[in-house]
């Protein structure tokens, strides 16, 4: 079975937390674990929380949210229209943060990577970041 959904908001700090409770939602059509569903919204937040933070700073723009689902894989997809990553392979390593004065950690995309089977980063300076994320849900042998 196929289901998707795909949703615009505003970087607003509040739609965090609507996002995670919408991937929540869509992911409970899955037959999820406790534990999967609780990835899922954890791994969302980071990548929202980063189009935000890191894509528009102080500025406001649109975050795309899309998520979808074949059978058991779920495909969560977080775009930004923001400012872009210059070296992604910097930015996915482990306690890399280029805010370290603002108390982030850089553990975003190591959440990310740990929650779900596999995160791909696309991005262009000055045009955007998009993150996609796949995870196997509801398969309990
Ligand atoms: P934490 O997530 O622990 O609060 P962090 O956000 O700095 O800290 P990551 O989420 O791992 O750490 O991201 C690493 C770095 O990648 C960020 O510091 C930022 O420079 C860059 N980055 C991540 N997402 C985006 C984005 N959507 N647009 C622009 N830069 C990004
Ligand atoms: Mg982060």
């Amino acid at each position: 079975m196929k289901n998707s959904l795909k949703t615009s908001f505003p970087s607003l700090t509040r739609n965090e937390a609507l996002a995670r409770g919408i991937a929540a939602q869509f992911t409970m059509l899955m037959d999820p674990t406790v534990e999967e569903l609780s990835d899922v919204r954890t791994a969302v937040s980071e990548a929202v929380t980063n189009a935000m933070i890191h894509g528009y700073g102080d500025e406001q723009g649109v975050v795309t949210l899309e998520l979808s689902s074949e059978n058991d894989e779920l495909t969560v997809t977080v775009t930004d229209e923001g400012r872009g990553i210059e070296d992604v392979e910097r930015a996915r390593q482990p306690f890399y943060t280029s805010m370290p004065e603002a108390e982030r950690s850089g553990m975003g995309f190591a959440v990310m990577e740990a929650f779900m089977d596999s995160v791909v980063i696309e991005s262009e300076v000055g045009r955007g970041t998009r993150v996609i994320m796949q995870k196997r849900i509801g398969v309990h042998e």
